[in-house]
């Protein structure tokens, strides 16, 4: 296709030569229909989005609802009840005294807000200098400036962007002993310059869904404590069930100063986005100088259609079993990725929770994989060196069978001589 012929300029895509997109029009349930009729099974629930599926009725009600009443109206002085109870519901759902909560539009944003408030806590305690951030080796905290700073300097697909992005200091997660005594060594190095820790609890899911157990986050917090430092969760990927339990931060026990949401908030239905600060934070603002209020402030902040979607879907985490069924896909993965571990070619298959995650000695070739999936009826976005599962944590056990059997086809039949 000629280069002026293509008005869309699609997400990490080199457009020239690019296979054309698969025109989607309608979901239902754990499946996309395409415009030549074919139905996919969706083993990633867009991007992790869709927890319960997608057009969920008890969703879609609410986003109605609210549509009748009032689409959007800004968030400078003004508020309305969609906000105000997703507040208070997140304040109570989320560890600790995370009691306060900053809403943006995507999970990037989020995390610069996250950022800046760890920066800005400092200034408004009269403390200077504190500009720099820890993050870790194949960590992926989003695509804007801030957020792609504290992504994995080697790896992450940013490093091109060279002197553009401020210089962080990056660890390898403390899986060792060797690992840890580094991670304490480099936080009282640099402690002085430092404004916060920042880590994805339990999978570094963008970076290569790579999985730590809760022993090395809780690693984490103490030695950002030890050094007196803010720790920044970013739950972006794993809030939301898709680990087993509502946050992964629990089963560490471990409670963040501050905490990133977005992907499963509002089921996959809106963009929205979500910082929690502790009641300590929070305070760190609480002032008579009008230069110490937080300064951020999107302008579709807190939008009522993405509040409506996202009080909907936490009124399904209540009344519906989706940490069980998180778990129980969890089991299914593993009994049925199972037989892929030390196939030739594989260097690894994990799970945890709803994530199935089947990793190559080599990267494959992903777009005749995912070509050879699509054949099979089957939705994946393989990255790197992996083919991984998050489908929605209500699919149903034919749907997930599908899904296992059609990965398990291609990875052991290389040649592809599929039907
Ligand atoms: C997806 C993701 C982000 C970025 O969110 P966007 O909505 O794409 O900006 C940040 N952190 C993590 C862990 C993510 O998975």
């Amino acid at each position: 296709m000629p280069a002026h012929d293509t008005h869309l300029w699609r997400p990490y895509t080199q457009m020239k030569g690019a296979a054309p997109p698969l025109e989607a029009v309608r979901t239902h349930g754990t499946r996309i229909v395409l415009a030549d009729g074919r139905e996919l099974v969706d083993g990633i629930a867009s991007w992790w989005t869709a927890v319960h599926g997608y057009n969920h009725p008890h969703i879609a009600a609410a986003v109605a609802s609210q549509l009748a009443a009032m689409p959007h109206v800004m968030f400078g002085g003004l508020t309305h009840a969609p906000a105000e109870t997703l507040a208070r519901r997140l304040a109570a759902l989320a560890p600790g005294d995370l009691d306060h909560v900053f809403f943006t539009d995507s999970g990037s944003v989020a995390v610069e807000v996250a950022l800046k408030m760890a920066v800005q806590l400092w200034l408004n305690r009269g403390v200077t200098g504190r500009t720099r951030l820890l993050a870790f080796r194949e960590g992926y905290h989003g695509d804007t400036l801030g957020a792609m700073a504290v992504c994995d300097p080697e790896e992450g697909m940013h490093r091109r962007f060279g002197a553009y992005l401020p210089t962080q200091i990056f660890c390898d997660l403390p899986r060792s002993r060797a690992a840890t005594a580094d991670l304490d060594a480099t936080l009282a190095r640099h402690a002085h310059a430092l404004a916060a820790v920042i880590v994805e609890p339990l999978v570094q899911g963008a970076g290569g869904m790579r999985m730590h157990p809760p022993e090395v986050l809780a690693t984490v917090a103490r030695l950002a404590r030890r050094h007196g430092l803010p720790l920044i969760l970013d739950e972006i990927f794993t809030g939301f069930g898709r680990t087993g339990t509502l946050f992964a931060c629990e089963q560490a026990e471990v409670v963040p100063d501050i905490l990133c949401l977005s992907k499963a908030l509002t089921g996959g239905t809106l963009a929205l986005a979500a910082t929690l600060a502790t009641r300590e934070v929070f305070e760190g603002f609480w002032s008579d100088d009008p230069a110490a209020a937080l300064m951020h402030g999107p302008t579709f902040m807190a939008n009522p259609l993405a509040c409506a979607a996202a009080n909907a879907s936490l009124d399904l985490f209540a009344r519906e079993p989706r940490l069980a069924q998180a778990r129980a896909i969890g089991e299914r993965l593993a009994d049925g990725l199972a037989p892929l571990r030390g196939q030739p070619g594989i260097r690894d298959v994990r799970v945890l929770g709803a994530i199935g995650v089947v990793q190559f000695a080599a990267a494959p070739d992903l777009a005749a994989l995912k070509a050879r999936l699509i054949r099979r009826g089957t939705w994946v976005r393989p990255f790197g060196d992996i083919l991984y599962l998050t489908p929605a944590l209500t699919i149903g056990t034919a749907d997930l069978d599908h899904l296992v059997a059609s990965l398990c086809a291609v990875v052991r039949d290389p040649a592809g001589q599929d039907p």
